[in-house]
């Protein structure tokens, strides 16, 4: 059985003063957990609060973008290797937001995704279609191409040391979550994919579901075969939804 894991994708929220006890209750849920993992991904300028409270407890954290360059004349970018130096063991790459907000294409992707793995970092990477390609049927044709992207570029081996989280755009932040059935259906559609180039490898890959997810409803999502748990926008701002969704995966 696969091991579960809730990474918290914090987006561009906290404050020092407010990050202190929620990383604390982080630090303390994770702690109290069996068998599932639990990780915060935080704005880039709280990588050192979180390396403080949380280094030597169980929960890990990461960041929630990289650049797909070395260190070099990018203003503004981090790289994967600076991440690597504040303890991150997870970089978000592709979260559909990047993709909509600042035309992220494949192509990049594809580029974090390596440089996150080539500093030792284990990239979670977020496919998913929009309401629109969902209705217009071709959501599988969307997520297949997210994940050829990858694969065709970096191989299976490559997506073997990474995280899959499958986000439904139309359920990031709207409060409307897939079904457990409809999660599954996609869950399974990625598993097969991968499987077409290395079964081992598939049988193992993490993939996380993500999109309004709560506490009232981690449980029945969790319990479908093929989520192997979550990433947790909104709900991992409050420490109690989050700590209840890291117990359903608990079990
Ligand atoms: C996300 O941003 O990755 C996400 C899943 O957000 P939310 O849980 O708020 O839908």
């Amino acid at each position: 059985m696969r091991p579960k894991l809730v990474a918290g994708n914090w987006k561009m929220n906290g404050s020092l003063a407010a990050n202190e006890g929620l990383l604390r209750s982080v630090r303390a849920t994770a702690d109290a957990l069996r068998s599932a993992g639990c990780a915060v991904c935080v704005p880039f300028p709280y990588l050192p609060q979180a390396q403080a409270i949380l280094g030597g407890g169980k929960a890990l954290w990461g960041a929630q973008d990289v650049s797909e360059h070395a260190p070099g004349a990018y203003t503004g970018e981090v790289a994967a290797a600076m991440l690597a130096e504040f303890g991150c063991r997870y970089a978000i790459v592709g979260h559909s937001e990047r993709r909509s907000l600042h035309g992220e294409q494949d192509p990049v992707v594809a580029a974090k995704f390596a440089a996150a793995l080539g500093a030792g970092l284990t990239p979670i990477l977020c496919v998913g279609e929009t309401l629109a390609e969902r209705e217009n049927g071709v959501t599988e044709a969307v997520v297949g191409r997210q994940l050829e992207a990858v694969l065709a570029r970096h191989g299976i081996e490559a997506l073997g040391r990474a995280v899959v989280a499958y986000e439904p755009v139309w359920a990031i932040g709207t409060g409307r979550t897939a079904s457990p059935e409809q999660a599954q259906a996609v869950h399974a559609f990625i598993r097969r994919t991968v499987a077409g180039r290395g079964k081992e490898v598939a049988g193992r890959l993490p993939i996380l579901y993500g999109g309004s997810v709560k506490g009232a409803n981690a449980a029945e999502l969790f319990a479908m075969p093929d989520v192997d748990g979550g990433l947790i926008g909104g709900a991992s701002l409050n420490a109690d939804e989050f700590a209840a969704i890291c117990r359903a995966a608990d079990r």
